[in-house]
């Protein structure tokens, strides 16, 4: 009989909540546990960190000295290194305090923030190691993360698409809810994946599966500046769960900048504002 492919799942600073989507998929995970050894999965019961395994689902970004060791660890065990969701794949929403006085936070938070093993900054998993797929999303699709799985098992790494949302809202024969309503959307820019959720609901994409290839960030931003969306606006739309991929992170303090320029009161001498950075 073939040896089952031997599976952990590990969480690094995060919210659990795509390794919840992986609990959510039910009965299609029991399946896929008949057919794999689930080595390592806390949320699902087995714990052994430490083993050999063939595919490692890693969630969450790397904020502590700490999980550099740990995932340094867990990559040299493991064959095949998924990064699940946001957080592993740009840092996600801990990565905000990147762009803020992290330190400040701590201090004002904790009794003895000296304590703490915090880094300066959250990184994203392949800052440290070499990652072999990124499912993105926040959370991650669990179907996508269970397809995965499959994939890995019948011996073809799953293929990550590289379109944008708004091909997934034609596909569904959705109106574009830039054009018809002015709603703020980052789908012209955002990777593709989870079949234009927010779009489909009504509402603008915020940007949870991450900057798309050559993702055109300042003409979609100057098209919402255009529709009325102010400066702060733009860099908060931005600054989000990705404030850390290079892309959003940019776009976004370029319009942080116009909005403090905005505030700043008229010097003798100054040019007027104009609509942009
Ligand atoms: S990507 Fe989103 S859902 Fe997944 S762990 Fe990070 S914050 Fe939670
Ligand atoms: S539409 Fe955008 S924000 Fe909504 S789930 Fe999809 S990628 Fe995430």
């Amino acid at each position: 009989m073939a040896r089952r492919l031997r599976v952990a799942v590990h969480k690094f600073s995060s919210c659990d909540g795509c390794q919840l989507a992986f609990l959510n998929a039910g009965e299609a995970l029991l399946a896929l546990a008949e057919r794999v050894e689930l080595v390592h999965f806390l949320e699902a019961g087995p714990a052994d960190e430490e083993a050999r395994v063939d595919v490692a689902f890693v969630e969450g970004g790397v904020s502590t000295r700490e999980e550099v060791e740990r995932l340094h660890r867990i990559r040299d065990q493991s064959r095949v290194l998924v990064a699940l969701g946001a957080c592993a794949g740009s840092g996600g929403l801990q990565a905000l305090r990147n762009l803020a006085d992290g330190r400040g936070w701590l201090a004002r938070s904790y009794p003895h923030p000296e304590w703490l093993d915090a880094l300066p900054e959250v990184t994203s998993l392949a800052t440290h190691v070499p990652v072999d797929l990124e499912l993105p999303g926040c959370p991650v699709s669990g179907p996508a993360a269970l397809e995965a799985a499959a994939a890995f098992l019948r011996g073809a790494p799953p293929e990550r698409p590289r379109e944008k949302v708004c091909l997934e809202c034609r596909r569904r024969g959705l109106a574009c809810v830039v054009v018809a309503r002015g709603e703020p959307c980052l789908g012209p820019v955002t990777e593709a994946g989870c079949g234009a959720l927010c779009p489909a609901a009504g509402r603008g994409c915020y940007g949870c599966y991450g900057p798309a290839e050559r993702p055109a960030t300042s003409a979609l931003a100057a098209r919402l500046r255009e529709l009325g969306l102010e400066p702060e606006a733009l860099a908060r739309l931005f600054l989000a769960i990705h404030a850390a991929a290079p892309a959003f992170r940019e776009e976004g303090l370029r319009w942080r900048q116009a909005a403090c320029e905005a505030r700043l009161p008229p010097r003798a001498g100054d040019e007027p504002l104009g609509a942009g950075p």
